[in-house]
């Protein structure tokens, strides 16, 4: 059995982040990905942050296939065909950007690139099926390949949202619908400069937009919009268990969204070039799985780090990687890959902003869970509002507004607003 210091199991930016770490660090390193290459079966939006990417591969942005710097972010709440809209721009992230649109089928391959360059071997069209132990001590993986047995003193699980390995080696439990969302993205192509124009950007510039409320009907969940190079990213995603209640598909959702009159103008013209599903880990902070024990860690969405209020998870997952990887590197040369000596790695975690933010947002999806008509109402109450307020028809304003808050009250009685105000301000505040 050939043996390495450390395998990864999985080829996305928690695992190759893992692998680049480690092998740094001198460490014998293989990844091990089921698909064709990495990138390959991986979603996302797909919106990437600057300085946790930095933090693994250098400026990796002035040579990585980047879409897009994201220069303007739009954030809005929908209710039938009307809509609110706040949005922040700052041209200065073009040249100094703090995110990127990406697809990951083309950054993904790029970054295994990097790793093979640290000296990591990277071994494609491979499944992990088990884990293999020496008493307690996970000692290897086994593939479904012939003779695929291959030795490690320590296994990082990169495997993404299907944790099955990480069940497996007992440190987290099955999925569950309350724990996970569902997303489904459409790749539309459309000419640069319709794009540039239609989202008011100079050449090279990006934007995204996240639209709450009537954009996943109501549902737990957001609809998305992001600005490639010459396409467009379009989705929503959602809870799974209110979808399953309330019976919608993932497709019919994005169906909904996609006539939405403010989003087909946007994608008018357009041509569909991909269509992607996936799973995103939703349990947070109260559903963390044990991140650790003898000769083995959990990384990335695996591990449940994923912060969905911000749109963040894959810097998530490259800092968990990159501080497994470090972990992991520095066990090894202490010749002590015990579970108490790789507790430093869920230490580094929790001085981080990975477990800090989750720590912070702890209450978020119980609330939004036991408090389903707040993406129903408050939409609808904000687009009422703002139809009503910027009505000019003779009507003195101080009556506007005593109406306005008159219809709120209505939808909404005094207690409830208040209700809903303290349990947002625990649950986000
Ligand atoms: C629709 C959608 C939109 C998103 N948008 C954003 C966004 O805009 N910004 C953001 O930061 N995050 C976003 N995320 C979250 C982000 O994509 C994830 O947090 C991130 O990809 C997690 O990386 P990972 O390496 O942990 O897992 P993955 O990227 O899922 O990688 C796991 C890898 O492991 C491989 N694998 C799995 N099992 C095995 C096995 N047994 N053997 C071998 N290989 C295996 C898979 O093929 C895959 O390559 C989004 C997610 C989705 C689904």
């Amino acid at each position: 059995m050939e043996n390495f210091d450390v395998i990864v199991v999985g080829g996305g930016p928690a695992g190759l982040s893992a692998a680049i770490s480690a092998a740094k660090a001198g460490m014998k390193t293989i990844v091990i990905e089921r698909g064709n290459y990495p990138g390959t079966k991986n979603v996302m939006g797909g919106i990437l942050y600057t300085k946790p990417t930095n933090m693994v591969v250098p400026d990796f942005w002035k040579e990585a296939p980047i879409e897009r710097p994201i220069i303007e972010q739009r954030i809005a709440m929908l209710s039938g065909d009307q809509c609110v809209m706040a949005s922040h721009r700052d041209p200065a992230w073009t040249t100094e950007p703090n995110a990127h649109s990406v697809l990951r089928v083309k950054f993904d391959r790029w970054l295994s690139q990097q790793a093979e360059k640290a000296g990591v071997m990277i071994i494609p069209e491979t499944i992990v099926e088990d884990l293999l132990y020496r008493g307690d001590q996970v000692a290897g993986v086994r593939t479904g390949r012939g003779e695929g047995d291959l030795g490690a003193k320590i296994v990082i699980i990169a495997e993404g949202v299907n944790n099955f390995l990480a069940v497996k080696a007992g440190l987290a439990k099955p999925l569950h619908p309350h724990n996970v969302a569902v997303a489904v993205k459409e790749i539309i192509t459309l000419p640069k400069e319709k794009i540039e124009d239609r989202f008011c950007l100079e050449e090279g510039q990006g934007a995204t937009i996240e639209l709450y409320g009537d954009s996943t009907a109501g549902i737990m969940g957001t609809g998305f919009i992001y600005t490639n190079k010459e396409s467009i990213s379009i989705g929503v995603g959602t809870l799974l268990q209110p979808l399953i209640q309330q019976k919608w598909t993932p497709n019919d959702l994005l169906e909904h969204f996609k006539a939405k009159p403010y989003v087909k103008r946007l994608l008018q013209g357009g041509e569909t070039k991909e269509y992607l599903a996936h799973l995103i880990p939703e349990g947070g902070y109260t559903n963390l799985p044990k991140l650790y024990r003898q000769g083995v860690m959990v990384v990335g969405d695996t591990a449940m780090l994923m912060n969905s209020l911000n749109r963040e998870g894959s810097n998530l997952a490259m800092i968990s990687g990159m501080s497994a990887g470090e972990v992991a590197a520095q066990a090894i040369s202490a010749g002590d890959t015990s579970e108490q000596m790789l507790a430093a790695y869920e230490r580094k975690l929790r001085d981080s902003f990975v477990l800090k933010d989750l720590h912070h947002y702890r209450h978020m999806s119980k609330f939004f869970e036991n408090n389903p008509h707040m993406l129903k109402i408050y939409p609808e109450i904000i687009n009422h509002a703002a139809g009503m307020y910027l009505t000019v028809d003779g009507v003195p304003k101080k009556q506007r507004q005593k109406e306005i808050l008159r219809m709120a009250f209505k939808r909404r009685s005094i207690p409830g607003i208040m209700k809903d105000i303290y349990g947002a301000w625990r649950a986000l505040l």
